[in-house]
Protein backbone atom coordinates (compact mmCIF):
# COMPACT_ATOMS: atom_id res chain seq x y z
CA UNK A 1 0.00 0.00 0.00
CA UNK A 2 0.90 3.31 -0.76
CA UNK A 3 1.03 6.10 2.03
CA UNK A 4 0.10 9.52 1.05
CA UNK A 5 1.47 12.27 2.83
CA UNK A 6 -0.44 15.73 2.69
CA UNK A 7 2.17 17.83 4.53
CA UNK A 8 0.91 20.72 7.43
CA UNK A 9 1.10 24.22 6.44
CA UNK A 10 1.26 25.36 10.07
CA UNK A 11 4.98 23.54 10.82
CA UNK A 12 6.26 25.71 13.40
CA UNK A 13 3.34 27.35 14.91
CA UNK A 14 2.41 24.46 17.57
CA UNK A 15 3.00 25.38 21.12
CA UNK A 16 6.22 23.74 22.06
CA UNK A 17 7.61 24.20 25.95
CA UNK A 18 11.49 23.46 26.64
CA UNK A 19 12.52 20.15 27.40
CA UNK A 20 12.22 20.28 31.15
CA UNK A 21 8.54 21.54 31.25
CA UNK A 22 7.61 18.66 28.93
CA UNK A 23 5.82 16.38 30.87
CA UNK A 24 3.82 13.50 29.70
CA UNK A 25 1.24 13.81 27.50
CA UNK A 26 0.61 16.76 27.14
CA UNK A 27 1.76 17.62 23.76
CA UNK A 28 1.52 16.69 20.33
CA UNK A 29 2.74 16.74 16.89
CA UNK A 30 2.43 18.44 13.25
CA UNK A 31 1.30 15.13 11.92
CA UNK A 32 -0.51 11.58 11.98
CA UNK A 33 -1.23 8.61 10.56
CA UNK A 34 -4.34 7.17 9.64
CA UNK A 35 -5.91 4.45 7.69
CA UNK A 36 -9.58 2.48 7.68
CA UNK A 37 -10.68 -0.62 7.46
CA UNK A 38 -13.75 -2.03 5.77
CA UNK A 39 -15.39 -5.40 6.18
CA UNK A 40 -14.84 -7.23 2.52
CA UNK A 41 -12.05 -4.48 1.52
CA UNK A 42 -9.06 -4.47 4.31
CA UNK A 43 -6.85 -1.67 5.21
CA UNK A 44 -7.27 1.22 2.66
CA UNK A 45 -6.44 5.10 2.49
CA UNK A 46 -3.18 4.86 4.82
CA UNK A 47 -2.41 8.62 4.78
CA UNK A 48 -0.12 10.81 6.68
CA UNK A 49 -2.46 14.21 7.36
CA UNK A 50 -1.93 17.14 9.27
CA UNK A 51 -2.74 16.68 13.07
CA UNK A 52 -6.25 17.27 13.70
CA UNK A 53 -9.87 16.26 14.66
CA UNK A 54 -11.10 13.11 13.95
CA UNK A 55 -14.69 13.49 12.97
CA UNK A 56 -17.00 10.33 14.00
CA UNK A 57 -20.61 9.37 14.44
CA UNK A 58 -22.23 9.43 17.57
CA UNK A 59 -22.96 5.56 17.26
CA UNK A 60 -19.18 4.48 16.72
CA UNK A 61 -19.36 1.01 18.32
CA UNK A 62 -15.98 2.24 19.98
CA UNK A 63 -17.94 4.89 22.15
CA UNK A 64 -20.53 2.27 23.05
CA UNK A 65 -18.87 -1.28 23.45
CA UNK A 66 -15.19 0.16 23.85
CA UNK A 67 -13.94 -2.26 21.02
CA UNK A 68 -10.23 -0.79 20.94
CA UNK A 69 -6.74 -1.59 21.46
CA UNK A 70 -3.28 0.61 21.61
CA UNK A 71 -0.07 0.24 22.08
CA UNK A 72 2.80 2.72 23.80
CA UNK A 73 6.48 3.20 22.45
CA UNK A 74 9.22 5.54 22.15
CA UNK A 75 11.88 7.19 19.71
CA UNK A 76 14.81 8.04 21.06
CA UNK A 77 17.30 10.94 19.99
CA UNK A 78 20.78 9.16 20.00
CA UNK A 79 24.06 10.35 21.04
CA UNK A 80 24.96 10.40 17.52
CA UNK A 81 21.99 12.44 16.45
CA UNK A 82 20.05 9.38 14.50
CA UNK A 83 16.76 8.34 15.95
CA UNK A 84 16.28 4.98 17.66
CA UNK A 85 13.23 2.82 18.52
CA UNK A 86 13.45 0.23 20.58
CA UNK A 87 11.79 -3.17 19.51
CA UNK A 88 9.07 -1.52 17.74
CA UNK A 89 8.31 -5.56 15.95
CA UNK A 90 7.23 -6.24 19.80
CA UNK A 91 4.74 -3.38 20.02
CA UNK A 92 3.27 -4.26 16.53
CA UNK A 93 2.99 -8.20 17.85
CA UNK A 94 1.29 -7.32 20.86
CA UNK A 95 -0.75 -5.01 18.95
CA UNK A 96 -2.15 -7.30 16.65
CA UNK A 97 -2.94 -10.08 19.95
CA UNK A 98 -4.58 -7.45 21.26
CA UNK A 99 -6.62 -7.05 18.36
CA UNK A 100 -7.15 -10.83 17.97
CA UNK A 101 -8.79 -11.08 21.24
CA UNK A 102 -10.25 -7.82 20.64
CA UNK A 103 -11.74 -9.32 17.56
CA UNK A 104 -10.72 -6.38 15.37
CA UNK A 105 -8.42 -6.93 12.21
CA UNK A 106 -4.65 -7.70 12.13
CA UNK A 107 -2.28 -5.00 10.70
CA UNK A 108 0.35 -5.88 8.46
CA UNK A 109 3.43 -5.66 10.66
CA UNK A 110 5.48 -4.22 7.61
CA UNK A 111 3.18 -1.13 6.69
CA UNK A 112 3.08 -0.77 10.49
CA UNK A 113 6.83 0.07 11.01
CA UNK A 114 6.84 1.67 7.84
CA UNK A 115 3.83 3.90 8.60
CA UNK A 116 5.67 4.62 11.98
CA UNK A 117 8.95 5.48 10.69
CA UNK A 118 7.64 7.70 7.52
CA UNK A 119 5.27 9.86 10.07
CA UNK A 120 8.45 10.13 13.10
CA UNK A 121 10.85 11.32 9.80
CA UNK A 122 8.43 13.56 9.00
CA UNK A 123 8.13 15.41 12.59
CA UNK A 124 11.95 14.87 13.10
CA UNK A 125 12.34 18.42 14.99
CA UNK A 126 9.88 16.66 17.37
CA UNK A 127 12.13 14.76 18.99
CA UNK A 128 13.10 16.45 22.18
CA UNK A 129 17.31 15.65 22.61
CA UNK A 130 17.80 16.85 26.29
CA UNK A 131 18.49 13.83 28.66
CA UNK A 132 15.97 11.10 29.71
CA UNK A 133 13.24 12.90 27.22
CA UNK A 134 11.63 10.97 24.11
CA UNK A 135 9.03 11.43 21.47
CA UNK A 136 6.28 9.25 22.69
CA UNK A 137 4.02 6.93 20.34
CA UNK A 138 0.63 5.91 20.60
CA UNK A 139 -0.97 3.78 17.90
CA UNK A 140 -4.25 3.31 18.39
CA UNK A 141 -7.22 1.03 16.69
CA UNK A 142 -10.85 1.74 17.23
CA UNK A 143 -14.26 0.44 16.00
CA UNK A 144 -15.89 3.39 13.46
CA UNK A 145 -18.75 1.80 11.98
CA UNK A 146 -21.83 3.90 13.52
CA UNK A 147 -24.02 1.09 14.56
CA UNK A 148 -25.72 0.13 17.92
CA UNK A 149 -26.22 -3.57 18.92
CA UNK A 150 -23.25 -5.71 20.43
CA UNK A 151 -21.20 -7.44 17.98
CA UNK A 152 -17.96 -6.62 16.05
CA UNK A 153 -17.62 -3.45 13.68
CA UNK A 154 -17.40 -3.74 9.78
CA UNK A 155 -15.43 -1.06 10.03
CA UNK A 156 -12.28 0.21 11.79
CA UNK A 157 -9.75 3.22 12.06
CA UNK A 158 -6.32 2.90 13.00
CA UNK A 159 -4.09 5.91 13.72
CA UNK A 160 -0.66 6.76 15.11
CA UNK A 161 -0.18 10.26 16.99
CA UNK A 162 3.16 11.54 18.48
CA UNK A 163 4.23 13.61 21.43
CA UNK A 164 7.48 14.72 23.22
CA UNK A 165 7.96 13.75 26.59
CA UNK A 166 10.10 15.02 29.66
CA UNK A 167 12.12 13.07 31.16
CA UNK A 168 10.12 11.00 33.52
CA UNK A 169 12.51 11.53 36.60
CA UNK A 170 13.82 15.60 36.16
CA UNK A 171 15.08 15.66 39.81
CA UNK A 172 16.84 12.21 39.62
CA UNK A 173 15.37 8.88 39.78
CA UNK A 174 13.39 8.31 42.82
CA UNK A 175 11.35 5.21 44.90
CA UNK A 176 7.92 5.18 44.53
CA UNK A 177 5.05 4.64 47.32
CA UNK A 178 2.42 1.68 46.49
CA UNK A 179 -0.45 1.45 47.98
CA UNK A 180 -1.81 -2.41 47.74
CA UNK A 181 -5.73 -2.94 46.98
CA UNK A 182 -7.33 -5.65 48.56
CA UNK A 183 -10.87 -4.70 47.66
CA UNK A 184 -10.57 -3.93 43.95
CA UNK A 185 -9.37 -5.96 41.12
CA UNK A 186 -7.90 -5.14 37.75
CA UNK A 187 -8.37 -8.22 36.07
CA UNK A 188 -9.65 -11.66 36.10
CA UNK A 189 -8.77 -14.98 34.90
CA UNK A 190 -10.40 -15.19 31.28
CA UNK A 191 -10.84 -11.27 30.71
CA UNK A 192 -8.76 -8.98 28.55
CA UNK A 193 -6.10 -8.10 31.49
CA UNK A 194 -3.21 -9.01 28.98
CA UNK A 195 -5.07 -6.87 26.37
CA UNK A 196 -4.02 -3.35 26.03
CA UNK A 197 -7.19 -2.36 25.42
CA UNK A 198 -9.07 1.30 26.88
CA UNK A 199 -12.06 -0.67 29.29
CA UNK A 200 -8.78 -2.09 31.55
CA UNK A 201 -7.53 1.76 32.30
CA UNK A 202 -10.62 2.77 32.75
CA UNK A 203 -11.71 0.53 35.26
CA UNK A 204 -8.60 1.30 37.67
CA UNK A 205 -9.39 5.25 38.18
CA UNK A 206 -11.24 4.85 41.29
CA UNK A 207 -8.81 2.76 43.45
CA UNK A 208 -5.92 5.15 41.46
CA UNK A 209 -7.50 8.41 42.98
CA UNK A 210 -8.01 6.23 46.77
CA UNK A 211 -4.24 5.36 46.31
CA UNK A 212 -3.62 9.31 45.38
CA UNK A 213 -5.46 10.93 47.89
CA UNK A 214 -3.73 9.01 51.05
CA UNK A 215 -0.53 10.55 49.44
CA UNK A 216 0.52 7.20 47.48
CA UNK A 217 2.08 6.96 43.71
CA UNK A 218 0.77 3.56 41.98
CA UNK A 219 -1.89 0.93 43.12
CA UNK A 220 -0.71 -2.61 43.94
CA UNK A 221 -3.27 -4.99 41.92
CA UNK A 222 -3.35 -8.78 43.47
CA UNK A 223 -5.40 -11.52 41.93
CA UNK A 224 -8.78 -11.74 41.67
CA UNK A 225 -9.76 -14.72 43.10
CA UNK A 226 -7.58 -14.90 46.35
CA UNK A 227 -5.87 -10.86 46.69
CA UNK A 228 -3.45 -13.21 47.61
CA UNK A 229 -1.10 -12.75 44.57
CA UNK A 230 0.82 -10.38 43.71
CA UNK A 231 0.17 -9.41 39.86
CA UNK A 232 1.17 -5.80 38.96
CA UNK A 233 1.46 -2.27 39.86
CA UNK A 234 -0.55 0.88 38.03
CA UNK A 235 0.27 0.42 34.67
CA UNK A 236 3.57 -1.50 34.86
CA UNK A 237 4.86 -5.24 35.38
CA UNK A 238 6.61 -5.73 38.98
CA UNK A 239 9.82 -7.42 39.96
CA UNK A 240 11.21 -8.37 43.47
CA UNK A 241 15.04 -9.23 44.67
CA UNK A 242 14.55 -11.62 47.37
CA UNK A 243 18.36 -12.44 48.63
CA UNK A 244 19.91 -13.17 45.59
CA UNK A 245 16.98 -14.45 43.47
CA UNK A 246 14.97 -11.88 41.15
CA UNK A 247 11.07 -13.24 40.90
CA UNK A 248 8.60 -11.76 38.44
CA UNK A 249 4.83 -13.02 38.20
CA UNK A 250 4.31 -15.40 35.76
CA UNK A 251 2.56 -13.68 32.60
CA UNK A 252 -1.21 -16.15 32.90
CA UNK A 253 -3.66 -13.95 31.16
CA UNK A 254 -4.28 -11.34 33.89
CA UNK A 255 -1.00 -9.76 33.39
CA UNK A 256 0.05 -7.60 30.41
CA UNK A 257 3.36 -9.02 28.82
CA UNK A 258 5.53 -5.94 29.44
CA UNK A 259 8.34 -5.60 26.78
CA UNK A 260 10.61 -3.60 29.79
CA UNK A 261 9.35 -7.22 31.70
CA UNK A 262 10.94 -9.34 29.05
CA UNK A 263 13.86 -6.79 28.33
CA UNK A 264 15.17 -7.13 32.39
CA UNK A 265 14.13 -11.41 32.16
CA UNK A 266 16.48 -11.14 29.56
CA UNK A 267 19.18 -8.96 30.75
CA UNK A 268 19.28 -10.62 34.09
CA UNK A 269 19.93 -13.96 32.87
CA UNK A 270 22.44 -12.76 30.53
CA UNK A 271 24.02 -11.20 33.77
CA UNK A 272 23.85 -14.67 35.20
CA UNK A 273 21.29 -13.69 37.80
CA UNK A 274 18.87 -16.62 39.13
CA UNK A 275 15.99 -14.55 37.81
CA UNK A 276 12.72 -16.56 37.93
CA UNK A 277 8.96 -16.19 36.78
CA UNK A 278 6.24 -17.65 39.67
CA UNK A 279 3.97 -16.75 41.50
CA UNK A 280 4.83 -13.95 44.92
CA UNK A 281 2.09 -13.94 47.51
CA UNK A 282 1.44 -10.54 49.32
CA UNK A 283 2.28 -12.02 52.45
CA UNK A 284 5.86 -12.75 50.77
CA UNK A 285 6.81 -9.52 50.18
CA UNK A 286 5.34 -8.30 53.53
CA UNK A 287 7.68 -10.78 55.46
CA UNK A 288 10.37 -9.91 52.98
CA UNK A 289 10.07 -5.73 54.35
CA UNK A 290 9.88 -7.07 57.87
CA UNK A 291 12.94 -9.65 57.50
CA UNK A 292 14.86 -7.66 55.51
CA UNK A 293 15.16 -10.24 52.66
CA UNK A 294 13.17 -8.11 50.21
CA UNK A 295 16.46 -6.33 49.29
CA UNK A 296 14.77 -3.90 46.31
CA UNK A 297 11.28 -3.76 44.46
CA UNK A 298 11.01 -2.05 40.72
CA UNK A 299 8.27 -1.70 38.22
CA UNK A 300 9.10 -1.74 34.86
CA UNK A 301 7.48 -0.16 32.11
CA UNK A 302 8.27 1.74 28.91
CA UNK A 303 7.35 5.28 29.98
CA UNK A 304 9.66 4.95 33.59
CA UNK A 305 11.77 2.20 32.44
CA UNK A 306 12.94 1.07 35.98
CA UNK A 307 10.91 2.29 38.98
CA UNK A 308 11.84 1.64 42.30
CA UNK A 309 9.06 1.21 44.82
CA UNK A 310 10.06 2.61 48.62
CA UNK A 311 7.33 2.14 50.05
CA UNK A 312 4.16 -0.13 50.47
CA UNK A 313 1.02 -0.07 52.32
CA UNK A 314 -0.86 -3.06 53.20
CA UNK A 315 -4.25 -3.22 54.74
CA UNK A 316 -3.41 0.19 56.65
CA UNK A 317 0.33 -0.22 57.28
CA UNK A 318 3.06 1.12 56.01
CA UNK A 319 6.55 -0.89 55.27
CA UNK A 320 9.95 0.26 53.85
CA UNK A 321 12.06 -1.02 50.95
CA UNK A 322 15.60 -0.73 50.54
CA UNK A 323 14.62 2.05 53.69
CA UNK A 324 13.06 3.59 51.04
CA UNK A 325 16.09 4.23 48.78
CA UNK A 326 17.16 3.25 45.00
CA UNK A 327 18.71 -0.16 44.90
CA UNK A 328 22.05 -1.03 43.23
CA UNK A 329 20.00 -3.68 40.64
CA UNK A 330 16.96 -0.84 40.01
CA UNK A 331 19.55 1.14 38.83
CA UNK A 332 21.81 -1.16 37.19
CA UNK A 333 18.79 -1.99 34.98
CA UNK A 334 17.76 1.36 34.44
CA UNK A 335 21.28 2.26 33.05
CA UNK A 336 21.56 -0.58 31.00
CA UNK A 337 18.37 -0.57 29.32
CA UNK A 338 18.17 3.63 28.83
CA UNK A 339 21.78 3.13 27.53
CA UNK A 340 21.17 0.99 24.88
CA UNK A 341 17.50 2.95 23.74
CA UNK A 342 19.93 6.23 23.63
CA UNK A 343 22.94 4.76 21.98
CA UNK A 344 25.06 4.83 24.59
CA UNK A 345 25.36 1.22 25.07
CA UNK A 346 26.34 -1.97 23.03
CA UNK A 347 23.31 -3.75 22.05
CA UNK A 348 23.97 -7.28 21.95
CA UNK A 349 20.19 -8.11 21.67
CA UNK A 350 19.71 -5.94 18.21
CA UNK A 351 16.50 -4.10 20.54
CA UNK A 352 17.58 -0.73 18.64
CA UNK A 353 16.26 -0.08 15.61
CA UNK A 354 17.81 2.79 13.99
CA UNK A 355 15.28 4.93 11.61
CA UNK A 356 17.31 7.67 10.90
C1 LIG B 1 1.77 -1.19 28.88
C2 LIG B 1 1.62 -1.88 30.19
C3 LIG B 1 2.72 -2.46 30.86
C4 LIG B 1 4.15 -2.27 30.44
O1 LIG B 1 4.45 -2.72 29.17
P1 LIG B 1 5.76 -2.19 28.42
O2 LIG B 1 5.71 -2.92 27.12
O3 LIG B 1 6.93 -2.57 29.24
O4 LIG B 1 5.60 -0.72 28.27
C5 LIG B 1 2.47 -3.18 32.02
N1 LIG B 1 1.22 -3.29 32.53
C6 LIG B 1 0.15 -2.73 31.93
C7 LIG B 1 -1.19 -2.91 32.53
C8 LIG B 1 0.32 -2.00 30.75
O5 LIG B 1 -0.73 -1.43 30.17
Amino acid sequence: MEITVTKSTTVGQKPRPQDAELGFGKYTTDHMFLMNYTDGKGWHDGRIEPYGFLRLDPAAMVFHYSQEVFEGLKAYYLEDGGIGLFRPEKNIERMNSSARRMVMPELDPDLFLRALKRLIILDRQWVPQSEGTSLYIRPTMIASEAALGVRPAKEYLFFIILGPVGAYYPAGFSPTKIYVSDKYVRAAQGGVGETKTSGNYGATLYVQREASQKGYNQVLWLDAIERKYVEEVGTSNIFFLINDELVTPPLGGTILPGITRDSVLQLASRWGMNAVERPISIEEVIEGCKSGSLKEMFATGTAAVISPVGLICYKGEDFNIAEGQIGELSKKFYDEITGIQYGRREDPFGWRLRIA
